[in-house]
């Protein structure tokens, strides 16, 4: 891409300006603020309401009953072919990962890990690692249970481990990292085998140091190629540290979100821990829906076939953002961003000090994007240069509009800030 010199910043600012004059008569009402499916993608796993017949239902009377609290077996076996671990061990739970994630951290807090001296909430501080730009729930869990987020940098291949590492040796109040291991929100980035390698292994100032593995987008991608990753939960067993990894999923994003099915995998003795801990607040998740997602996703060739349908939607989605980017920035310092092969998101970053303007005049032409710096804990990026663009949710003729509105705005404002740095 090339580097426009002043004058031509100028004369671009000049059209730029003129375009977004005419953007503003648009009248738009656009809301691209998070990763929602389509309708469309919904559709694709209608039958899931209507799978379970009489005879379905006489076969399986301990399905409709109190019981089996971690899980049918058919459901373990589904997600342990999923997340590349033994069916054994895998817990089942309820509609959503990130309720199984807060509830694993508060019963850190509360109670401590298979492997604490006492509960985090006992230390003086608790920390944790968080990658950035990240995922904002992630950070709002630690927000709301008074830990304290630091931020390291992530690459294309997962967290700058060199900071990692030097982070988690030194200092014992850090008590684990946030993960996204595949096609990562919102980079895209896919752990390589020696970041898991390296983070299975580190050396770690405290002893019950934990990774929340999210593997929200195991099986997400936009090309139609399953990518296999090396399994942290063996990488954890091989270097000793076989209680280090906790891996969260769901099938919010394969079939419907916030009516899917969560899962938790651990080393055997860590989920035992666990489960005891859960006996006391549940007798049963809803199997119902365990066993209607078993019977709709079958196994994991037919997973595979459902996830080319959602990316045969979401792909051209993804394009067209891109090709917007690509079509309209004009000059590398304006802005980069991800090119992912998976996942729900499109990271931009932007000329410093630009986000947050971009937004707001996104916002008054009728364009809502993710919050700037909500990439960041407590929304605090110090460079105020990242923004998160979903996708997924529009409809074709909506994202091209958006798009439109969202690239000259970018350019705008990044011209201004940088003639106003040269001068
Ligand atoms: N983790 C990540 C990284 C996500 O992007 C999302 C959804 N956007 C979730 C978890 C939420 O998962 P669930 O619906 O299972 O709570």
């Amino acid at each position: 891409m090339a580097t426009l010199n002043l004058d031509e910043l100028k004369s671009l600012l000049e059209v730029t300006n003129s375009k977004l004059r005419d953007l503003e008569k648009l009248d738009l009402n656009v809301d691209m603020t998070r990763g929602k499916p389509s309708f469309e993608q919904i559709r694709l796993s209608r039958d899931i309401l209507t799978n379970i017949d009489e005879e379905v239902f006489d076969r399986n009377p301990n399905i409709f009953n109190y019981g089996i609290g971690d899980g049918i077996e058919e459901a373990k076996q589904l997600f342990a072919s999923m997340l590349e671990v033994r069916s054994d061990e895998i817990y089942v739970g309820g509609n959503s990962s990130l309720n199984l994630m807060y509830d694993t951290m508060l019963k850190a807090m509360y109670f401590g890990m298979v492997d604490s001296n006492r509960p985090w909430m006992k230390e003086d501080t608790v920390k944790f690692i968080c990658p950035v730009p990240g995922y904002d729930r992630h950070f709002a869990i630690c927000e709301s249970l008074g830990i304290e987020m630091i931020t390291v940098d992530m690459t294309p291949n997962g967290p700058d481990m060199d900071a990692v590492e030097a982070l988690v040796k030194e200092d014992a109040s850090i008590k684990g990292i946030w993960c996204v291991p595949k096609y990562s929100n919102p980079d895209g980035a896919i752990y390589s085998k020696e970041t898991i390698e390296r983070l299975a292994s580190m050396e770690t100032a405290a002893k019950d140091f934990k990774i929340f593995y999210d593997n929200a987008y195991a099986v997400h991608f936009l090309d139609g190629e399953f990518i296999e990753q090396e399994s942290m939960l063996e990488a954890c067993k091989n270097a000793g540290n076989p209680n280090r990894v906790i891996i969260f999923a769901s099938t919010s994003k394969i079939t419907f979100p916030g009516a899917g099915v969560g899962v938790i995998s651990a080393n055997r003795e860590s989920l035992d821990y666990m489960e005891k801990l859960i006996a006391a607040q549940s007798i049963s998740q809803d199997k119902v829906n365990q066993l209607r997602h078993v019977l709709f996703l079958k196994d994991f060739d037919t997973l595979l076939e459902h996830m080319k349908k959602q990316a045969a939607i979401l792909k051209p989605k993804f394009d067209i953002v891109l090709d917007s980017l690509k079509s309209t920035v004009a000059d590398e310092r304006i802005a980069t961003w991800s090119n992912p092969r998976g996942g729900y998101f499109i990271s931009v970053d932007t000329y410093p000090g630009c986000a947050k303007k971009i937004e707001e005049e996104c916002a008054r032409l009728g364009l809502k994007i993710t919050k700037a710096g909500s990439t960041y804990p407590y929304y605090d990026n110090p460079k105020d240069n990242n923004l998160r663009i979903a996708p997924s949710f529009l409809g074709r003729s909506d994202l091209v509009q958006a798009m439109d509105v969202f690239t000259t705005v970018l350019q705008k404002i990044a011209i201004e800030e940088m003639l106003k740095n040269e001068q």
